[in-house]
């Protein structure tokens, strides 16, 4: 039913039936042949958690690879011939013109004062990732590539470049926007190789981390088993129906959060919640938590100021309205799609 194989190239048939991301990354016109200076791509492998690819999760990112605490060591690191620099320019990653991998960018090219963050050590290459959006034309510098939002492309590139493209976008947007100190308003500068951010204010000296919002996703199931509940959120793109998810209040725990927007959205009692797996969104700056839940009620009661629609579904009616004129699934990269797809995978577990 999903012939996921992200390492193919773009194409239509590339996509699902019921995939509602874009068909096709959009081409320059025009690609400069002479004296073309593109920057060698990044290589990877397909990660896989369980017997299917989430994508946004990898493996194989040494974090710790390098001492953060010795600007030297991380300095000897990104002036080494091996470093990987990948560049974020207004939020958009470099796209190779095929569509199919990310380009790093030469370290001659980067401006004094780029915000520059060390990423992590793969099979003893250095990965950093540069803020370059103060340049202006950074396409027309040389590179047979072209910038484009990771959104767009997610669910066509291989995830470890999908998540460590994702990642960078996640740290250098939160270095950014958290220029001064939260506590004093002093100026804030990059610390620990870009893990962290410390005040400048010796009085003050507070150190700040990366900003990320936990939200649940959950797959709420009939007391048999045998259906789950399929909504459609206001917000939704046309025809898109997706499980259930909120993100979680100061003071909560996770169970109590999928319970609380359970009751809030459809007016059920979970009886049983079971952890299912997470995945980092860096669209939101959100880690997505997923689990599988169990009603004990079935009456739904379907908050529309919330929701457009949710209705019970088996397995089979799902795999019979997906892809069709007012049924689709959610992004073939997201949580929900790979929740979704595994508990159709499986045999009905009750309560
Ligand atoms: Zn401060």
């Amino acid at each position: 039913m999903n012939n996921d194989d992200p390492q193919k190239t773009l194409s239509p048939a590339h996509l699902d039936r019921d995939d509602p991301s874009p068909s096709a990354v959009p081409r320059r016109t025009e690609i400069r042949d002479v004296d073309d200076q593109t920057p060698r791509a990044f290589t990877g492998s397909a990660q896989r958690l369980s017997d299917r690819p989430l994508p946004y999760t990898f493996d194989g990112l040494d974090r710790d690879g390098l001492d953060r605490s010795d600007p030297a060591a991380i300095a000897a690191a990104l002036n080494s011939p091996e470093a990987e620099i990948l560049p974020i320019w207004r939020r958009r990653v470099l796209m190779s013109d095929d569509g199919d991998t990310l380009h790093s960018w030469p370290r001659d090219r980067l401006n004094e004062g780029d915000p520059l963050v060390f990423l992590g050590l793969r099979d003893g290459t250095p990965y950093f990732a540069a803020d370059i959006s103060a340049h202006e034309n950074p396409e027309t510098e040389g590179t047979r590539a072209q910038f484009i939002d990771p959104w767009m492309v997610g669910p066509n590139l291989d995830p470890f470049l999908a998540g460590v493209g994702a990642y960078a976008r996640h740290l250098l947007a939160w270095h950014r926007s958290s220029r001064f100190c939260g506590r004093c308003g002093s100026p804030t500068e990059a610390t620990s190789a870009g893990l962290e951010r410390r005040c400048t204010n010796p009085d003050c000296g507070e150190v700040h981390f990366p900003r990320i919002n936990p939200a649940t996703i959950m797959l709420v199931q009939d007391p048999s088993g045998e259906r789950c509940v399929m909504a459609r959120n206001h917000n939704f793109p046309p025809t898109i129906h997706s499980i259930l998810a909120g993100y979680i209040d100061a003071g909560e725990t996770l169970e109590q959060t999928v319970a609380r927007e359970v009751a809030e959205e459809v007016g059920l009692r979970i009886g049983r919640v079971r952890y299912a797996a997470s995945q980092p969104w860096a669209f939101s700056n959100s880690l997505m938590i997923g689990f599988f839940a169990w009603s004990e009620t079935e009456a739904l009661q379907v908050n529309t100021e919330e929701l457009e629609r949710a209705d019970w579904y088996s397995r089979d009616q799902i795999d019979a309205h997906r892809g069709s004129d007012s049924f689709r699934l959610p992004r073939r990269d997201s949580i929900a799609r790979f929740m979704i797809e595994s508990w159709m995978a499986s045999d009905p577990e009750p309560l």
